[in-house]
């Protein structure tokens, strides 16, 4: 039987870079499920699709088939056989992907995909709603969470090391709305499964939360 381990938790508490860190060392594959929130959503705004009609949601998502493939241990997204992995971090697809991720015929269509490749494998998939929807047998959920002025300190320290000038503000406005859609949307809100380990962040290195997270693994291996 494979051995799962999810990670939840709000935009910009590290997940995926812990997340990566973490799989990295103990040999697990990394399933990043928002990228594949992101290449929906890249491919719903290519088709200029209106969330807010259906019927045009729907067959605009009958045309979009998102599909991974992993090239040197890297997970790359695949939209309709195109790889878009560089294509699905703008702040654009963002924000689409926050608004589009609310409706449920966009997650009924990853569902299956999420499960599967977790039936076969050990993984550490890290999401919205991995521990309390996806995969509610995993044997480690984690609730990854950090303030959310830490948070955009984060952030913005990233932004800058990109040549990108959001002010500290306008990214900590971007969190908090960010926030409010996943945990107040209807379908598989954000929020913290009854059985996860929370671990929080905001003043801890990048290291300690990986060695936390290894730790905890091996004492249920
Ligand atoms: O994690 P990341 O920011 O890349 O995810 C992009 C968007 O996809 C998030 O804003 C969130 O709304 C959505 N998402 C989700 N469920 C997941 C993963 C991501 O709703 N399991």
């Amino acid at each position: 039987m494979s051995f799962n381990i999810a990670v939840d938790g709000p935009a910009g508490a590290g997940k995926s870079t812990i997340a990566k860190r973490v799989a990295e060392e103990l040999g697990f594959v990394y399933v990043d499920t928002g990228a594949m929130y992101r290449t929906i959503a890249l491919g719903l705004l290519r088709k200029n699709a209106d969330c807010s009609d259906e019927a045009q949601l729907e067959a605009a998502l009958q045309d979009i088939e998102v599909s991974i493939t992993y090239e040197n241990g890297q997970q790359q997204m695949l939209l309709n056989g195109e790889n878009v992995t560089g294509c699905i971090r703008t702040e654009q697809v963002s924000q689409m992907a926050s608004i589009s991720s609310a409706i449920p015929m966009v997650r009924a269509k990853l569902l299956q995909m999420q499960r599967s490749m977790a039936a076969s494998t050990d993984v550490l998939m890290d999401g919205r709603d991995i521990g309390t929807k996806i995969l509610p047998d995993a044997q480690l959920k984690i609730y990854l969470t950090a303030s959310i002025e830490a948070r955009a300190k984060r952030r913005h320290l990233e932004q800058e090391a990109k040549g990108e000038n959001c002010t500290l503000e306008e990214i900590e406005k971007d969190i908090r709305v960010r926030d409010y859609r996943d945990m107040n949307r209807e379908e598989a809100p954000l929020c913290q499964a009854e059985d996860a380990v929370l671990v929080d962040s905001s003043d801890m290195t990048v290291e300690e939360v990986v060695q936390r997270i290894v730790a905890l693994v091996k004492d249920r291996i």
